[in-house]
């Protein structure tokens, strides 16, 4: 990043962001989605090739919007007196390779974790499922933290995919969106999912929806229902 870039990004949008991201690692704890520090949120600073994430290693009661940490979009630190999340690399690999996203989270929720370490897809076989993942939701390859190989994982698996979440094999969950909240509830309706369709399969097998139903399903929640383009970009549909 250069350093003209830096100097055009408004402070007020980054004291937004930072509020913004702050804000929104709260909704990790009060969906049940952490455990400890683990989890992080990132949200793309529009007009700039940077990025507001999580500081490294603290704790959720801890986390205030002066504590994100802003960096650019290869992980270096541009403004922040903390270490970044150490899955800035991934976020940042995507953002890089995924224009339209505005927003990353990263879980390691217990349902979702759970098909992970199984390194099973979920089969897409509720209609909430449908509405909002509109296909099964894939699995990504293993891949070491640290490298740029968890971004590649998950850029691999959800380009040209209808799911915003992808199961990174024997990890956890990555969810994107056009914002930040966005990702996040991608990521609370992962782990809901994943938890109903395991409950099911505790009972006996469970199959995926005849991919038509899925079709028009999606259609119908991504188009028509709700007001849906103003709420996806609030991620405030429901
Ligand atoms: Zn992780």
């Amino acid at each position: 990043m250069s350093a003209d870039a830096d100097r055009t990004v408004r402070p007020d949008i980054l004291r937004r962001l930072r509020r913004e991201v702050c804000d929104l690692h709260a909704e990790l704890v009060r969906w049940g989605l952490v455990t400890w520090t683990s989890g992080n949120i990132s949200a793309r600073v529009p007009g700039a090739d940077l990025m507001v994430i999580k500081p490294s290693g603290v704790g959720y009661d801890d986390l205030t919007p002066e504590s994100m940490v802003v960096t650019d979009l290869h992980a270096n630190v541009v403004e922040g007196v903390h270490a970044p999340s150490s899955d800035t690399a991934a976020h940042a690999y995507v953002y890089r390779a995924m224009a339209n996203v505005g927003g990353v989270v990263h879980t390691h929720s217990p349902y979702a974790t759970a098909w992970a370490a199984r390194g099973e897809p979920i089969p897409c076989a509720i209609t909430a499922m449908a509405d909002e993942f509109g296909a099964d939701i894939p699995v990504g390859p293993f891949a070491l933290i640290g490298g740029d190989d968890i971004g590649k994982g998950i850029v691999a698996t959800l380009t040209g995919h209808r799911s915003p979440a992808v199961l990174m094999r024997g990890h956890g969950v990555f969810t994107i969106g056009g914002t930040a909240r966005a990702a996040v509830k991608a990521a609370v309706m992962c782990e809901d999912v994943a938890r109903t369709v395991h409950l099911a399969r505790v009972h006996g097998p469970v199959e995926a929806l005849p991919a038509e139903h899925i079709d028009a399903l999606y259609d119908r929640y991504q188009n028509v229902y709700g007001q849906r383009a103003a709420d996806r970009e609030r991620g405030t549909d429901s």
